[in-house]
C-alpha cells in the first residue's frame, strides 16, 4: 500500500494551499479529489485582497494573473433598492495604496491551482473518492475509497487533512456539523456576457427574498449569484412548479437596480444551485486528522471570504503540522493548537458575519446601516477592510463600532444582542 507523510482530501483552494505548503516544507504529500478537473463550483468568485500575499507566498499569484482576472476596488451595496453605495478598500498602512480583490472563475482558478500542486511534486489522485479513514491506535492513519473505475484504493499516512468542503467525509463520519435552526438558504449562480457594470465593484443588492452578488470575472464574463431562503422557492405558479431558472430570472429582474445592470446581457450557461447555510463544526474527536477550509465551518457568503479563510486556515495548519512532525506527536492534544489558533484568528469574523446576516434580513436596520455608512467614509472603509481581510476583525467587533453602525438599533433588541454574543 502506498504510504505518505500527509494525505489531503480535496483539491479546492484549501486542499491545494495545504498540499503546496506541506510540499514546500519537504513532506511527501498525496491529494485525492473525487472530481475530474476542471470542475465548476457555485461561488461569488471574488477573493478578499487579504488573500493576495498568501497566493504570492504559495507561488501561484503570477499564474492566476495570466488568466486575466478582473481586479475589483471594493463593494457597491444597495439596501432594498436604495441607490448603490460604493465602498473602496482602505489604503494599506504599509504602502498607502488601496488594494484590490481578484475576481476569477472557479472553473479556471481551481484547475490552475491543482496543476501547480501537481507540478510541485505532490501526488494527485483525481476521481478518487475517499469513503472512510484507516485507523491506527485510535488515530487516523490513512484513507480508503473508490477510483473512477470503482476499484478500491487505500493510502497510508501519518496524518490526514480533510479539505473536502461543506460535505467533507469527516463531518459525516464523526457527526461534526452543527447547523443553526432556521431557514435553509439556497444559492443560484450563472455566468453572463454583455453585462455593463457601472464600475469595478462587486455589486451587492439586498432585497426580498434574498440578495445578489454581481461582479465581472474578466473576459466579458459576469458572475451573477442569487442567495435566498429555500422557503421562497417551490410555489406553484399557474398550476405548475416554477423551474429554478425561471425563479432565478424572475427574482433577479424584480429588483430595478439589478435589472438595469443585467438588461443588456445574457446568461451563457445553465443556472447551478447549492445549499448555502452557514454551519459550525465540533472539534475532531481523534488524533491524526485536521480540517481546513469549508470543512472547518462555513459562513454565509454575503461577505465573500470563504476562499481567504480556506487559504489562511491551511497556512495555520501547515505550521501546526510541521511542529507535530518535529515532535512525532499527532495526538488530538498536539493538533488542538490549530483549533485554538483558528478560533483566535477567525472568531471575530464569524461574529461579524452573524451580525451582518441579521442586519441584511431586517429592512429597517439594513437601511439604517446604509445611512451610517454613506455619511461616514471611515466607518464604511473600515468595514470593507475587515471584510476584505486586510484589517483585523477586532477593529469592528466592538460595541463602539457596531453601535455606531446601527445607531441605537442595538438598544433593547434581544435578537441583535444574541447575534453579538461573542461566547457562542
Ligand atoms: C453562493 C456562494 C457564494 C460564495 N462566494 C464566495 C466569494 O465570492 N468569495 C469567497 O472567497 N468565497 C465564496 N464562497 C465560499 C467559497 O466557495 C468556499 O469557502 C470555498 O470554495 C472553500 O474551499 P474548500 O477548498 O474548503 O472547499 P471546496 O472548494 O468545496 O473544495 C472541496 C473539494 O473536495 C472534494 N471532495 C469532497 N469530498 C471528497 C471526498 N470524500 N473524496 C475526495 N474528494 C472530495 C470536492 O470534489 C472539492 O473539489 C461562496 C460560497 C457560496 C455557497
Amino acid at each position: 500500500m502506498n504510504s505518505f507523510d500527509v494525505i489531503v482530501i480535496g483539491g479546492g483552494p484549501a486542499g491545494c494551499a495545504m498540499a503546496l505548503d506541506l510540499n514546500r516544507r519537504g513532506y511527501n504529500v498525496a491529494l485525492c479529489d473525487q472530481a475530474k478537473f476542471p470542475r465548476d463550483k457555485v461561488c461569488g468568485e471574488f477573493i478578499s485582497p487579504g488573500a493576495d500575499p498568501i497566493l504570492k507566498q504559495l507561488g501561484v499569484l503570477d499564474s492566476i494573473e495570466t488568466l486575466t482576472p478582473k481586479r475589483l476596488k471594493g463593494v457597491a451595496i444597495s439596501s432594498y433598492e436604495s441607490e448603490e453605495l460604493e465602498i473602496d478598500y482602505p489604503p494599506s498602512i504599509n504602502t498607502g495604496l488601496r488594494p484590490t480583490s481578484l475576481s476569477v472563475p472557479r472553473y479556471q482558478l481551481d484547475a490552475l491551482f491543482l496543476q501547480q500542486v501537481q507540478s510541485a511534486g505532490v501526488e494527485v489522485f483525481e476521481q478518487h473518492k475517499v469513503t472512510d479513514f484507516l485507523f491506527d491506535n485510535g488515530g487516523v492513519a490513512g484513507v480508503q475509497g473508490w477510483d473512477e473505475n470503482k476499484t478500491a484504493f487505500a493510502l497510508n499516512s501519518k496524518l490526514v487533512v480533510d479539505a473536502g468542503g461543506r460535505n467533507a467525509i469527516s463531518l459525516r463520519k464523526f457527526s461534526l456539523k452543527q447547523e443553526p435552526k432556521g431557514n435553509t438558504k439556497i444559492a443560484f449562480s450563472a455566468h453572463w456576457q454583455g453585462v455593463r457594470l457601472p464600475d469595478d465593484y462587486c455589486y451587492m443588492h439586498v432585497s426580498r427574498p434574498g440578495y445578489t452578488g454581481i461582479s465581472s470575472v474578466g473576459n466579458d464574463r459576469t458572475n451573477v449569484v442569487l442567495v435566498v431562503d429555500r422557503s421562497a422557492l417551490g410555489g406553484e405558479r399557474d398550476g405548475s412548479v416554477e423551474k429554478p431558472e425561471e425563479f432565478y430570472h424572475r427574482v433577479l429582474m424584480k429588483n430595478s437596480l439589478r435589472s438595469n445592470i443585467l438588461q443588456g446581457g445574457e446568461r451563457v450557461e445553465p443556472v447551478r444551485s447549492v445549499e448555502s447555510l452557514a454551519f459550525a463544526v465540533r472539534p475532531v474527536p481523534c488524533g491524526g486528522l485536521i480540517l481546513v477550509g469549508d470543512a472547518m465551518g462555513f459562513i454565509d457568503p454575503f461577505t465573500g471570504e470563504g476562499i481567504y479563510l480556506s487559504l489562511r486556515s491551511s497556512q495555520i495548519a501547515g505550521e501546526v503540522i510541521h511542529a507535530s512532525f518535529q515532535s512525532s506527536n499527532f495526538s488530538r492534544n498536539s493538533l488542538s493548537v490549530y483549533d485554538a489558533r483558528r478560533e483566535d484568528e477567525f472568531g471575530g469574523k464569524f461574529v461579524l458575519s452573524r451580525v451582518l446576516q441579521w442586519l441584511i434580513y431586517n429592512q429597517p436596520f439594513c437601511n439604517r446601516v446604509m445611512k451610517s455608512l454613506s455619511s461616514n467614509q471611515v466607518l464604511a472603509e473600515t468595514l470593507a477592510g475587515v471584510i476584505g481581510d486586510i484589517l483585523p476583525a477586532k477593529n469592528v467587533v466592538s460595541m463602539k463600532f457596531l453601535t455606531q453602525l446601527v445607531v441605537g438599533a442595538f438598544k433593547g433588541n434581544s435578537d441583535l444582542k444574541k447575534a453579538f454574543d461573542l461566547t457562542r
